[in-house]
Parts: C-alpha cells; structure tokens; sequence
C-alpha cells in the first residue's frame, strides 16, 4: 500500500504549563486518549465516565478486553464517584502513601462504566504521585482511567520518547516529562477480600503496607494460588522485549559462571548477548539499590532490543521492598528461568 494511503493520525507532543495542560484536558473532555507522565510508568488516559473513550484505550494498545483499567485520582474527594463500601484499613493506606503508587481495588461505583474494569464489580484507583497528572485531572475535571501507556505486551514506558515509539499515530496527545522517578508500576492491593491481597507488587512494598495496616498481607502467587488469575493482567505475558529473556536464579557465582559459558557459546556462534544486569549498572563493580534497578528496567530492556541482541540474560535480585516487584517483571518478561 502506498503511504499516503495509510491513514495516521497524528499525535500532539504537548509540555506541562498550564495552557498545554488545558489543552490536554480539552482532549480528555472531547472523549480522546491524552498519554501522561506519572512518578510509576507512563499511563494513557481517557474520561473515567467515559465508556467510548475508555474503550479507545483498549484498541490504541491492542489491549486484550479482559484486562481493566486502573482510575487515577487527583483528591481524595473523587474517591467516592468511583467506588463504594471504602474499608477503615483502606482509608489508612490512603493516608500513609497517596499521593504515590498503590492501587487499592474497591467496590466500584455505578457512576463508573463497566468497561473501565472489564466488566468486574471492583475497580483499581490510585493518586499519582506526579504534578503533571495531578494538574491534567484537575484540569479535565474528571477522573481519569488510564493503564500504562505501551502497546500491549511490551515493556512499560518510563520515557516520553517509549510512548510515542509504541503509540505515535494511534493517541491524540502526549505530556512530555522527565524520565518516571520509581519506574515500574504501581502495586495493586485488593481491599474487598477479608484480608487484603496484592494482586500485583509494584512501587509501595508489602512490608511498607503491612506496616501501616498493623498485619500481614497475603501476595497472589506466593501465598494464594488460586485456579485461575486474580488479577485479570497477571495471565497475560508482559513487559516482552523483542528477544527472548532468560532469568537466572541461584548463587550470585554460579549465575556468574552459567552467563560466562551462554556467552561464549552464543558468541560463538556469531549471536549478540545482552546482559541486563550490566546494561543497567554500567559499572559493574557498583552495588545499586534495588530501587536503582526497578528504575531503569523497562528502558534497559528496550534498549537491548534497539540494540538487536539475539538474547537476553537476566540475573535474579532480592524479594524485599521494590525487588518483589523487580522479580514479578522479570518473571513475566522471561521466555525461560534457569535455576543454578
Ligand atoms: P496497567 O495500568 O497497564 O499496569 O494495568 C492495570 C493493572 O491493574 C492490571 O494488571 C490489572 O489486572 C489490574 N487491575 C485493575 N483493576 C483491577 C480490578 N478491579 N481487580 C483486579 N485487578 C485489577
Ligand atoms: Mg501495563
């Protein structure tokens, strides 16, 4: 097909002051997709009450329908248009770490269409932690229902330049921000059972949470394993870069050993290696936090994939705070994991 046969649309690239945000929250009013930045991911943000322009997101990611939606808040106030039957513990959590990246999934709302969850009775909300996202759902003077702004199944975006690699064309605008500080996703806490579960460990760790409720938690896949997913996103292979990842758990020497003998062989073979691990130290002999490494994964995998490796090695990291996380995406990314 000749290109000018192709119809694209095209996508604002929009700042944060104050007239780009009123433009932006013109779009979201008008019904269009606005992607923003937030201290998590990228997301990509419709109209909560919106039923059209919510399912806008779903095609723009070529996100499976099953899949729902996480709404985002800018006060405390909007929690009662969105949800329901708020437990006291939940109203704790909100004190302790909103604005910032957990989702607690509630009773939702009548106000809320059912596509925003995907036809569940719960729904997610969270209040970023990010001015920009504050400022655009204020701005637009709704809620707004947004999932991470990448095409479906690849890595997260943490960058502005991601969005537009994954959504130019198919999104009416992007905020452009600074890199995302905390980089990976929010955890996603379910309220609505007796004791709560994460559904999904993300940027505020179990032990933060635990702390403040006063008791433990329990984390789907390490405690509960149910038939099938509870979380709907869960069953879905995720965060992918392009070339097959490898995470290999066990003794810090003898992953050492077993990436040194990949390596040789592949290389061997005339095929290029990306080490993740190095790929986002760049300095080896540096002992980086956890949170340093949760901040720069989603990039450090598209990066490898820009680069055209044949195949990615990936080093297992610890399960306390943000490393549950750090080891969930990993987890989902690996086409295979090798125990040493
Ligand atoms: P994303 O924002 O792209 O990271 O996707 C939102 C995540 O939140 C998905 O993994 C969903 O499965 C999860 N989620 C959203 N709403 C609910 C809900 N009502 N119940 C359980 N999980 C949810
Ligand atoms: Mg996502």
């Amino acid at each position: 097909m000749s290109r000018s046969l192709v119809k694209v649309k095209s996508t604002l690239l929009l700042g944060k002051d104050r007239l780009s945000i009123s433009r932006a929250a013109k779009i979201i009013k008008k019904g269009g997709l606005v992607a923003f930045p937030t201290e998590t991911v990228y997301g990509l943000g419709a109209s909560a009450f919106n039923a059209d322009a919510v399912k806008k997101i779903y095609k723009a990611k070529g996100r499976p329908q099953d899949n729902p939606l996480i709404i985002h808040l800018c006060d405390r106030a909007q929690l009662d248009e969105v949800a329901t039957d708020v437990p006291q513990a939940a109203y704790r959590l909100i004190e302790k770490f909103w604005p910032g990246p957990l989702s607690l999934v509630l009773p939702r709302a009548a106000n809320v269409p059912a596509v925003v969850s995907a036809g569940l009775s719960t729904v997610a909300v969270r209040m970023p932690d990010h001015q920009a996202a504050l400022d655009l759902i204020k701005a637009s003077a709704v809620p707004i229902a947004a999932p991470s702004a990448n095409r479906s199944g690849k890595p997260s975006p943490t960058s502005f330049r991601h969005v537009i690699e994954d959504l130019s064309g198919r999104i009416d605008a992007v905020i452009k921000s600074k890199d995302c500080i905390v980089g990976i996703e929010s955890t996603v806490l379910d309220m609505t059972a007796i004791r709560p579960v994460i559904l999904r460990p993300g940027g505020v760790s179990r032990e933060g949470i635990e702390m403040t409720l006063g008791s433990s938690v329990l984390v789907a896949g390490l405690e509960i394993s149910s038939g099938g997913p509870i979380s709907p996103g869960m069953k879905y292979r995720h965060y992918s870069p392009r070339a097959p990842l490898i995470l290999i758990t066990g003794p810090a020497k003898r992953r050492q050993r077993l990436i040194n003998a990949i390596n040789v062989y592949y290389q061997g073979q005339g095929l290029k290696v990306g080490l993740l691990n190095q790929i986002i130290t760049e300095d080896p002999a540096k002992n980086l936090s956890v949170e340093y490494l949760a901040a720069h994964l989603f990039q450090s995998l598209r990066r490898l994939d820009h680069q055209g490796v044949d195949l990615i090695l990936a080093e297992e990291t610890v399960t306390t705070g943000i490393g549950l996380a750090v080891m969930n995406r990993l987890r989902k990314a690996a086409t295979r994991v090798l125990r040493v």
